[in-house]
């Protein structure tokens, strides 16, 4: 009798359709949880860990102690602010979510097999024919599943729809080269042109994301580059001179995008019980913004402010 491998298991934290901002088209974006890198401004904080987390919105919760009753590990003790987890015995288990009414507590990442994603994904497909889209695979780091990814892809291809992945680009070269035959569209994020910097502001060097971009570019990948703009850490002149000039050596890349930082994730930092690291950074004006684009069309390349 012949043995048959499981299929991999994806941990996925959202799957949000009719997106207009990740690729062309009408995408559905998945989310896959963890992530490799520790970006200071990372607006998925619940994307960071590869393992489910448990969130609680404080302004639903009614006190009421059911969460301190239901926990077998005994993590969940009430304060006079309201119940505390202790993330040194939460197990992440999720046993407290179904007995928390208020909907206050929220496992954040589910199990999906490559079919039951392809299941949900097959219903938007006439959003996808009508607009170019199709679906984008992101995070957290994609490419941290990499197994899974490339299951799903292959069976996002069988649905012949068409495909993107929104990677940091910090993976083996043997993962992207692997999953790259079944990816039609690669958004590459590049968030700082120094490396100190790039290490101090993510935790890792840049050295391996900028090879990897080549060897994407040499094997005749299409790509978008992504930045992140958040004023004072990678908005000088000498960072954007030193994208200008790479991207204008790489043939592949089509168009640079320019995020700007936001403070919306604020308050996940807070569900999440984590710090926040760049609260008094602002948002970017429009006028930086263009004058940003501006220097980056100079090198030849296409710019859009947004993604
Ligand atoms: S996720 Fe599990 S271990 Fe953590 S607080 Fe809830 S029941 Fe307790
Ligand atoms: S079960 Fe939900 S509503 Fe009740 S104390 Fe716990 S978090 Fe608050």
């Amino acid at each position: 009798m012949m043995v048959t491998a499981a299929p991999p298991t994806g941990w996925i934290f959202d799957i949000r359709r009719y997106s207009l901002h990740d690729g062309p088209g009408i995408r559905t974006t998945v989310f896959l949880k963890g992530c490799p890198l520790d970006c200071w401004w990372c607006h998925n904080p619940e994307s960071q860990s590869p393992q489910p987390e448990i969130i609680v919105r404080e302004h639903l919760c009614t006190q009421c102690g059911e969460c301190v009753r239901a926990c077998p590990q005994e993590a969940v003790s009430m304060t006079p602010q309201g119940p505390h987890t202790d993330p040194a015995l939460c197990t992440r288990c999720g046993e407290c979510v179904p007995f928390c009414a208020p909907g206050a507590r929220e496992q954040v990442g589910q199990p999906y097999t490559p079919q039951a994603l392809a299941d949900i994904l097959a219903r938007d497909i006439p959003f996808f024919d009508q607009s170019g889209g199709g679906v984008t695979f992101s995070g957290g780091e994609p490419l941290l599943q990499a197994e899974f990814l490339s299951a799903a892809l292959a069976a996002c291809k069988r649905l012949e729809l068409r495909t993107a992945v929104d990677t940091s680009g910090f993976a083996p070269w043997q993962r992207l080269e692997s999953i790259a035959p079944q990816v039609d569209l690669f958004l590459y994020d590049l968030k700082v042109q120094d490396e100190g910097a790039h290490r101090r502001f993510t935790g890792v060097s840049n050295q391996l994301i900028l090879e990897n971009l080549r060897r994407l570019n040499d094997r005749g990948s299409r790509i978008i580059v992504r930045l992140p703009v958040i004023p004072g850490l990678n908005d000088t002149p000498a960072e954007a001179a030193a994208l200008g000039s790479l991207c204008r050596q790489l043939d592949g890349i089509q168009r640079v995008d320019l995020l700007p930082y936001h403070h919306t994730a604020a308050a996940k930092y807070q569900r999440l019980g984590r710090e926040y690291r760049l609260p008094d950074t602002p948002t970017p004006s429009p006028d930086h913004l263009n004058a940003l684009a501006q220097q980056l069309r100079a090198y030849g390349i296409a710019v859009q402010i947004g993604g």
